[in-house]
């Protein structure tokens, strides 16, 4: 079996990084009311990473003890090339977990490609089960694109397929018992997600959007019976089992439950900054570095040990202010 590198990746509150979250596009097919705004203005191609250069850096955080990335985006399978950059990705001796987040338009015709490329495990979006909602809160999607797509990626039978909701009051909220269902019936995981301040919306406010964790937990309750889970998966998410179900619900809540206490991973934008931190802009630009520096590994690997001096202790949101993230989450790599 490979050794797995010894970590590292310490930061100065002695949180271990293994675990790097990549952006390969910030370009997407959809256009969330949270996520986006209606008109939005992409990076021009010079400016994004090359595929080689996000395998290059993928590389340098493996030989550092990262063991699990996720590819996300925008949506990443909008990539061109993607596969390919997957097809290396996965082949890294020392990478336990290749994993993918998605909006699930393209899984139709992609799921079984990504299962030869060795991903593990996918995270589909899906935030309501009506058509019109579900094009009201995409503004370009379609619900019944995505409904293949998670019949597609079961058919391919991935480790794990979790649904990612995001839940605005007066949106959504009256369906997450309905999302609970529906992932119960197809025997896959559900993560709720609290909203956060990235980028600037126009379709509503956040403050009055907000619905917590707690009280999606409270109208599930009411249906459902959940087990608090005592596995851990090492990420924000808190799980509870619904009882004599192959499902598992999750909780993200980034306001009301801070887990920045056990963070252990850091961010690639597409345009190649390595973002410490979800909440905060402390960044380093690692395009200029392997620019700069090409074909120096050792040199791009200092620049990223060293970076771990600035991950910041914690992020803080609030709703009512005007955002102080001005990135989107799609510039992100939520
Ligand atoms: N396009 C892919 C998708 O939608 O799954 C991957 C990228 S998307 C930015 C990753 C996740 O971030 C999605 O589950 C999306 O719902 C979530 N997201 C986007 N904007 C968000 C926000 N402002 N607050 C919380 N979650 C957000
Ligand atoms: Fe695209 Fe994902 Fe953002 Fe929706 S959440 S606009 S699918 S990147």
């Amino acid at each position: 079996m490979t050794q797995i590198p010894p970590s590292q990746l310490i930061d100065r509150f002695g949180r271990k990084v293994d675990y790097l979250r990549i952006s390969v596009t910030d370009r997407c097919d959809f256009r969330c009311v949270y996520c986006m705004a209606e008109e939005m203005t992409f990076l021009p191609r010079a400016q994004i990473l090359t595929l080689e250069e996000i395998y290059l850096i993928a590389k340098a955080f493996t030989d550092l003890g990262v063991n699990k990335i996720r590819v996300t985006g925008g949506e990443p399978l909008v990539r061109k090339g993607l596969l390919n950059l997957l097809d290396e990705i996965g082949e890294i001796p020392t990478l336990k977990e290749l994993v993918l987040t998605t909006n699930g338009s393209h899984l139709p015709q992609m799921a079984e490609r990504l299962k030869q490329a060795n991903v593990k495990r996918i995270n589909i979006s899906l935030d309501t089960l009506n058509p019109t909602k579900f094009k009201e809160i995409t503004r370009t999607g379609d619900l019944h694109q995505v409904l293949s797509g998670i019949e597609a990626a079961k058919n391919q039978n991935f480790e794990r397929i979790k649904i990612n909701a995001v839940i605005l009051k007066n949106r959504n909220h009256h369906e997450v018992c309905d999302l609970v269902q529906f992932a119960v019936d197809n025997s896959i995981d559900i993560s709720f997600i609290e909203e956060m301040p990235l980028g600037i919306v126009n379709q509503h406010n956040r403050a009055e959007a907000y619905y917590s964790s707690d009280s999606i937990k409270a109208d599930l309750d009411k249906q459902f019976s959940l087990t608090a889970s005592v596995e851990k998966t090492g990420g924000p998410s808190n799980y509870f089992q619904v009882t004599d179900t192959k499902t598992r619900v999750g909780f993200i809540s980034p306001h009301s439950s801070n887990f920045c206490s056990t963070c252990n991973r850091v961010r690639l934008t597409a345009e190649g900054r390595l973002l410490l931190c979800l909440g905060n802009e402390h960044s380093v630009d690692l395009k200029e570095i392997i620019r700069t520096h090409p074909n120096d590994n050792d040199y791009l690997k200092q620049a990223i040990i060293q970076a771990m001096q600035i991950k910041p202790e914690k992020h803080e949101f609030d709703l009512k202010e005007q955002p102080i993230i001005l990135r989107y989450m799609n510039a992100t790599g939520g």
